[in-house]
């Protein structure tokens, strides 16, 4: 198929001391496609998402665009308005909020403590009871809908992928990216995850993801981009990838 990046990266570097953790010359991510990010521990990959959200700064000379916008100089809140979303970890925090309050702080410009506020619930907004309403159907699709009043804390670990990316998408993203979305999660729960995944996919959605999982990454990635100390060394069908020497060498730490 003919090029069509949905995100176009050049000359992106970060360092931290005298470790380069990542050194990225050239990087696309086609649009409408699930794209997987591999490499040993330690490559740069959580480093290389932090930095193309704006969660971290790169050395100066770094530029990308994303459908076709610049975003290099732009803050977290903005790339997320872009339509650019990233899954984070929940944290501890999150954890001692319900399921659906999780969900509306995932909300564009969300007002916080006022759509937390349940007792403010009478003088919501038709704005903020849409945004409950888009809340309470993405977690039906993610079948989490009788969780919605128990903490997050409480969900499996599987649950808690799912919750994730449910909550990416209440900023209706074109592109989402998912920090390892299998880890963690039992084999039953994996499937339906991988579902999830392909559904965003067919439904137009671009997907970057990181895993190492490698039965994962064969069974639902389109294009495979493998980074090994920083620096991206290899790309293609997972197949193709596989039996790449460069591939073979970085995971062996034969260099
Ligand atoms: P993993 O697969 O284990 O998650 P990764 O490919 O995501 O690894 P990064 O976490 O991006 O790799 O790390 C890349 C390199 O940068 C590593 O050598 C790591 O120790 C280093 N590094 C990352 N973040 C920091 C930081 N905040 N301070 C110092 N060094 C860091």
């Amino acid at each position: 198929a003919k090029p069509d990046p949905m995100l176009t990266v050049d000359n992106i570097t970060r360092h931290f001391g005298g470790i380069t953790a990542v050194d990225v010359t050239h990087l696309e991510v086609q649009r409408g496609i699930i794209t997987a990010l591999i490499g040993p521990n330690g490559a740069g990959k959580t480093t290389f998402f932090n930095l193309i959200t704006g969660f971290d700064k790169p050395s100066p000379g770094a530029s990308w665009t994303f459908d076709g916008q610049g975003i290099s100089k732009t803050s977290a809140s903005r790339v997320a308005r872009a339509g650019m979303v990233r899954t984070f970890q929940l944290t501890k925090a999150l954890n001692r909020m319900t399921v659906l309050d999780n969900m509306m702080l995932g909300a564009p410009g969300q007002r916080g403590e006022r759509l937390l506020s349940s007792w403010l619930q009478p003088l919501w907004s038709r704005q903020e009871k849409d945004i409950e309403d888009k809340a309470l159907s993405l977690l039906e699709r993610f079948k989490l809908l009788e969780k919605k009043d128990d903490f997050a804390g409480s969900l499996s670990g599987g649950q808690r992928k799912l919750l994730e990316m449910a909550r990416a998408l209440m900023t209706d993203p074109k592109m989402i990216m998912l920090d390892e979305p299998m880890a963690g999660v039992n084999p039953a729960l994996t499937q339906s995850l991988l579902g999830h995944v392909e559904s965003l996919r067919d439904e137009g959605m671009t997907v970057l993801f990181v895993e190492h999982d490698m039965h994962v990454v064969r069974h639902i990635s389109d294009w495979v981009v493998v980074m090994a100390e920083g620096k991206v060394v290899a790309e293609g069908t997972a197949k193709n990838v596989m039996a790449q020497q460069a591939v073979v060498d970085a995971y062996l730490g034969a260099h």
